[in-house]
């Protein structure tokens, strides 16, 4: 069906090890994601058995060569030599159409050499949520790995209590990290710098056009972490586990573990169960990102034209480009949400600044705000102004920043609903609503995951079923916490 590459094995062997997956008890296909799979150049998709058998790992498609990556990290800041694919497998690599190659990863398939104490399995809960989040920031237009497929098991993965086991297929342009490079560092020079080249040639070709190749690697990862954790912050997502072995060298959201959307507009927010001193909060993540992509370069370093003082100088610099590319990224994201002219950039982080300040005052839900103010901003109807104030502890604060945004430079009225639509989704995945579906499906019904799925991934959508789901958690649906699922 896919036509496997294996382009990774070129690769020096500390890097990756082959291992075979364990295989689970009666796989059961829950969700194939065919356009995925189209996109992928799939021909010829078999029956759901067939697929639950490759997609669980229970049986090696044609041309598979399962692998498990190594890799390294600093998990809250503190420095792990060794972590690498304990729970996860990659079975190789497909080129799509375009040309573009994309990892094909099981997630959940059992133990490999990089397990330390793990099981190497995954629960079902975490299937789902990965499934649903990052199908939703695909189609929000947020960089991201995706969902090809979910398959349950009748094993019992055992954590707080024995809950029932899935095995997850995620698809990544490279399962490359900053924590990958800190383990090649670790095994010197030459590992590095195989495993920069490979980089390069796999994501960003235009850097071996400069005169210092890995310096220009820095600045073009730097520039994509920037743009990623701008959209974000755009949607109120907060990833809840930005340690370097979840930062992507390709720029993709990875690792949907503890990560969840903001509600009410809290810039200190954290959901994170393991999150205590709120390192990972909404607001952290620009300067996080930076943290880690200073980590990056570390293991760079020894492989720059210039070596020394000046070396970590011009590193450094090229690290600080972070802020104007994250500033540039945000202000396109604030005319567009605020359905202003494009030239109006200031006007755009004035008036964002003063709402955002307005949001957390009046504890407003961040996405019922923005869809209110889409809607206002049809025909600035007194009906919907009404719904918008209603969102607010503070009304009156907020019907006058109204009026100067009605004042200000908007966009043509023909243009200024489509394109703050497309900026400001009907719907995210709340908490609530992801937990309803993982309920249900523990009892062994699906149905709420897939209406669920289906509104999430067209979330610019207007329907009665996205806005019945689109609805912000009541004081007792409220889910305060998450957890990394592992
Ligand atoms: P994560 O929290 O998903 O970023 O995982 C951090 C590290 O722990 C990675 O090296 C994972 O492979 C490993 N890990 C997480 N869960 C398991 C598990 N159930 N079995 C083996 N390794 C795991
Ligand atoms: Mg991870």
């Amino acid at each position: 069906m896919l036509r496997f590459e294996h382009d990774y094995t070129q690769l020096p062997e500390p890097l990756w090890r082959a291992c075979e997956p364990a295989g689970v008890e009666a796989p059961a296909l829950i969700a194939f994601n065919e356009a995925l799979a189209a996109k992928l150049g799939a021909q010829d998709v078999p029956d759901d058995d067939t697929l639950a058998r490759w997609f669980s790992g229970n049986e090696i498609p044609d041309g598979a060569y399962p692998i498990a990556l190594g890799y390294a990290g600093h998990q809250f800041g503190n420095f792990v030599p060794q972590l690498g694919d304990g729970r996860a497998l990659l079975l190789g690599e497909v080129v799509d159409a375009q040309g573009q190659r994309f990892d094909i990863q099981l997630k959940g398939s059992g133990r490999t050499p990089f397990s330390r104490g793990g099981d190497g399995r995954s629960p079902l809960g975490p299937v789902l949520r990965e499934y649903l989040v990052s199908e939703f920031m695909a189609a929000a237009g947020v960089p991201t790995t995706r969902a090809l497929a979910a398959v349950a098991s009748n094993e019992r993965v055992v954590r707080q209590l024995p809950e029932p086991g899935a095995v997850f297929t995620r698809v990544a342009s490279s399962h490359v990290r900053v924590g990958t490079f800190q383990f090649a560092a670790r095994h010197g020079e030459e590992t590095t710098r195989a495993l920069a080249d490979y980089v390069i040639a796999r994501h960003y070709p235009e850097a071996r056009k400069q005169d210092d190749p890995y310096l220009a690697l820095l600045a073009c990862v730097t520039r994509r972490q920037a743009e990623l954790v701008a959209r974000w912050m755009s949607l109120g997502f907060i990833h809840g586990v930005m340690n370097t072995d979840n930062t992507s060298i390709s720029g993709e959201t990875i690792d949907y573990g503890p990560c969840a959307f903001m509600e009410q507009f809290d810039p200190r927010k954290v959901f994170s169960s393991i999150d205590e001193g709120g390192r990972y909060a909404f607001s952290n993540q620009p300067a996080v990102a930076q943290w880690n992509l200073a980590r990056f370069a570390e293991t760079l370093l020894p492989l720059m034209n210039v070596q020394g003082d000046e070396g970590v100088e011009r590193a450094v610099e090229v690290i600080r480009g972070f802020e104007e590319h994250f500033e540039q990224t945000r202000q396109a994201l604030r005319i567009a949400k605020l359905g202003l002219a494009e030239q109006a950039g200031e006007t755009a982080d004035m008036l964002m600044e003063e709402l955002e300040t307005l949001m957390h005052k009046g504890r407003m839900d961040m996405t019922a705000t923005f869809d209110a103010l889409t809607h206002y901003a049809i025909d600035f109807d007194e009906t919907r102004r009404d719904a918008l104030l209603a969102l607010t502890q503070t009304p009156d604060a907020l019907n006058d920043w109204l009026t100067r945004w009605g004042e200000s430079e908007l966009a043509e009225s023909g243009a200024r609903h489509a394109a703050m639509r497309r900026a400001n989704p009907v719907i995210i995945p709340r908490n609530h609503r992801v937990k309803e579906a993982i309920d249900a499906a523990y009892e062994g019904d699906f149905t709420p995951f897939h209406t669920l799925l289906a509104v999430v991934s067209a979330p610019f959508n207007e329907s009665t079923e996205a806005r019945r789901l689109a609805a912000p958690a009541t004081q007792s649906e409220r889910v305060l916490r998450t957890f990394c699922g592992t």
